[in-house]
């Protein structure tokens, strides 16, 4: 689901163009940031359930439980709040906050409410993985969407040629980031 928590992004930025869209990407995928050192550590973990795309079954009990996805959400918003201001803040906060959204949809029931699965509380997802045409679809089309709402208000805002040119550089290295965040996905690396 890479492409789709960038593209998620890429959309907001072109409402928000005084929040760097760096401090976005990482938003957005700051919960499988905080995996990847969990599952090296073998704390969590992916397992196969099938071939390709979405075929796995993600135990990130800590890394993508309900509580911890607030409190990181909060925790961002708190720091951006401090450097970019409140507006700022509660868009980097609903950013973190959209990758443990997004994930709800895609992912089969694998996600607790506490970290650590404490209380042995029913897992979530909704399993729009189990479907991997339809997943694809949809992340696909969040993948353009976010593409052309970038592309299209940074090219607005570019109000000279030399704007222009530089408008178009972010534009491609956007679209080629989201684009190969695809490909992995497709690939079945995206978690
Ligand atoms: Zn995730």
């Amino acid at each position: 689901m890479f492409a789709g928590h960038f593209a998620v992004a890429a959309a907001v930025k072109a409402k928000s163009p005084e929040v760097p869209l760096w401090s976005m990407m990482v938003s957005t995928q700051l919960l499988d940031i905080l995996f990847v050192p969990l599952l090296l550590a073998g704390v969590e973990a992916i397992e196969p359930v099938g071939e390709g795309y979405g075929q796995h079954f993600i135990r990130a009990d800590y890394s993508h439980a309900l509580v911890t996805a607030v409190v990181v959400a909060a925790v961002v918003a708190l720091l951006a709040g401090r450097a970019w201001g409140k507006r700022s803040a509660y868009i980097l906060g609903a950013l973190t906050f959209s990758h443990w959204l997004l994930d709800l949809l895609v992912h089969r029931a694998d996600m607790p409410i506490l970290p650590g699965n404490l209380g042995q509380l029913p897992l979530l997802g909704l399993g729009l993985w189990q479907s991997p045409a339809l997943s694809m679809a949809v992340e696909g089309g969040l993948a353009v969407l976010g593409i052309i709402l970038y592309v299209r208000s940074t090219l607005v805002r570019a109000d000279s040629p030399k704007a222009r040119g530089r408008a178009l550089v972010a534009s491609a290295v956007t679209g080629t980031l989201v684009a190969l965040s695809l490909v992995t996905d497709v690939l079945g690396i995206g978690a």
